[in-house]
């Protein structure tokens, strides 16, 4: 995949090819890509005036709008970095994460005003007009922003401790964009439902490259299940990312089919572990494919392709290194990544360089233990810091916790490892189930297809499992527990 135009001639460029198509639609209003680019470069200026400049980090303080992406597209235009706290964090989770930024200025909704109003620069979001002239002013050329600059700083999950700020330059925005359109075959006839939040990495990557391809993108301020629903059986959406829980809403459904989505090209899951059962019955109810795309906070865009036509799609691997990633396995089969999605660095460097992922010959090392067959076929197994050692030998959490899922009355489950004194470690399932289950059937299911050594050396029943914004299962948390 060659890399993308700048992220901040994205909107001109489709405002130049395709004027008058579609761009964004959001609650029943719809701009076009010369209204959006109009609507970016009024921006510019009201940012400019208010004093943001060139070099600046600033926060980006509200909920999915329009509003959200015209600035991220100004401030790349101006020179400066946005950062995406999640807007649904507390003003003491924000402060927390913006510490770790000396950010100069807020741009911020009705909410964020007392948290904004702690930066030099406060701007109301709602000084951004989204009514523009599209005749252009012949606004001066800009000089193009260096590609090796800060642009783009998201918040990683907080699955295994506190989310770390990652700093993306205008150049894995490209890279990543050219991985993402070339992955997904994006052109100007897609149609894509972006309900995914925008301060997630997954929404702002898929959102860029939407335009970037000169795509019509519906946002949602929240998601509304039945209302994405109801616009993809009608609306010819022919892109829909989704995550977290909505697979199992999607599977729990009866009576789903084709004609639910009669234009949908595949489901786009992203951000966790695939929920293999889940997505097999998604497929097979619907016959639409399901790409099963690997990535994290530090890349901009999945870095995996499946290859040949969606039906084929396997759901237990990502596939191939896109064009243009590199990969290898480090100690204990550790995935490292290397390409032109990939961040610079996190916001607060590790103190000891063995703890910094970001090596310093490109390679990052993504905590997950993958596995890579003789043609170059990619799967993950877990992450590093979840997997279990029990007498020397390997155990994957994942592995065990699909095998205590099969009994039909646990909903959830984690599994952890514990110290012991003669294996060094021992199997610990914690399960959620529906009825009162009997444990030690629950423990026959799990035993019939697990190696002796796998098999939980306790099972116990709780209520809940910790999990983060996000949905994702935080084992350390059980560990600590
Ligand atoms: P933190 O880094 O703060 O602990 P996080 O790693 O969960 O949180 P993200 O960057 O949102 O934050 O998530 C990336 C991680 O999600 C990956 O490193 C991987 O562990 C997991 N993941 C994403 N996609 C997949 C997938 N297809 N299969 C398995 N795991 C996946
Ligand atoms: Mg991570």
């Amino acid at each position: 995949a060659e890399p993308f135009a700048p992220y901040a001639l994205l909107t001109e460029l489709a405002a130049h090819r395709t004027p008058d198509r579609p761009a964004l639609t959001f609650q029943g209003r719809t701009w076009t890509y010369a209204q959006l680019d109009a609507v970016v470069r009024n921006a510019v200026a009201t940012l400019e005036h208010a004093g943001i400049t060139a070099g600046m980090r600033v926060l980006l303080l509200m909920e999915n709008r329009p509003e959200y992406l015209v600035c991220q597209f100004a401030l790349a235009r101006i020179g400066a970095a946005f950062a995406c706290p999640n807007p649904y964090w507390t003003a003491h989770e924000i402060g927390h994460a913006a510490a770790t930024l000396d950010a100069a200025a807020a741009i911020h909704s009705d909410r964020h005003r007392g948290t904004a109003e702690g930066y030099r620069i406060a701007v109301d979001v709602a000084a951004i007009v989204l009514d523009a002239d599209t005749t252009p002013p012949g606004e001066p050329v800009r000089e193009q922003p260096d590609p090796a600059g800060e642009l783009c700083i998201p918040f990683s999950s907080g699955t295994t401790g506190l989310p770390k700020g990652v700093v993306h330059t205008h150049a894995s925005l490209s890279g990543g964009i050219g991985i993402l359109v070339d992955q997904l075959a994006l052109t100007d006839r897609d149609k894509l439902q972006i309900s995914l939040p925008l301060c997630h990495i997954f929404g702002t990557s898929m959102l860029g490259a939407a335009i970037a391809a000169g795509a019509h993108v519906t946002l949602f301020e929240r998601f509304d299940f039945d209302e994405c629903l109801r616009q993809l059986k009608t609306g010819e959406v022919t892109v829909w990312p989704l995550a977290g829980t909505v697979a199992h809403r999607l599977a729990s459904m009866p009576q789903i089919s084709r004609a639910d989505f009669p234009a949908l090209r595949y489901f786009m899951w992203g951000g966790s572990a695939v929920p293999q059962q889940l997505a097999a019955a998604i497929t097979g109810k619907t016959g639409v494919g399901f790409l099963c795309s690997y990535g994290m906070t530090e890349a901009f865009a999945p870095v995996f392709n499946p290859v040949g036509e969606p039906e084929q799609w396997r759901l237990d691997s990502p596939g191939f290194p896109a064009p243009g990633m590199e990969i290898r396995l480090g100690t204990d089969d550790e995935i490292e990544l290397r390409g032109p999605c990939v961040a610079r660095s996190y916001t607060v460097q590790p103190s000891r360089e063995e703890d910094d992922p970001f090596g310093p010959d490109g390679w990052f090392r993504t905590g997950d233990i993958g596995r890579i067959d003789d043609d170059g076929r990619v799967w993950i197994v877990d992450r590093r810091k979840d997997m279990i050692k029990v007498s020397g030998f390997q155990v994957a959490p994942t592995e065990v916790e699909a095998e205590l899922l099969r009994h039909p009355s646990v909903t959830d489950a984690a599994v952890i490892g514990e110290p012991d004194d003669r294996r060094g470690e021992r199997v610990v399932a914690y399960v959620v189930t529906s009825a009162p289950a009997a444990l030690d059937e629950v423990r026959a299911t799990a035993s019939e297809r697990l190696a002796t050594y796998k098999i939980p050396d306790q099972i116990i029943a709780v209520d809940s499992l910790p999990r983060s914004d996000s949905g994702k299962l935080q084992r350390a948390r059980l560990r600590r527990a």
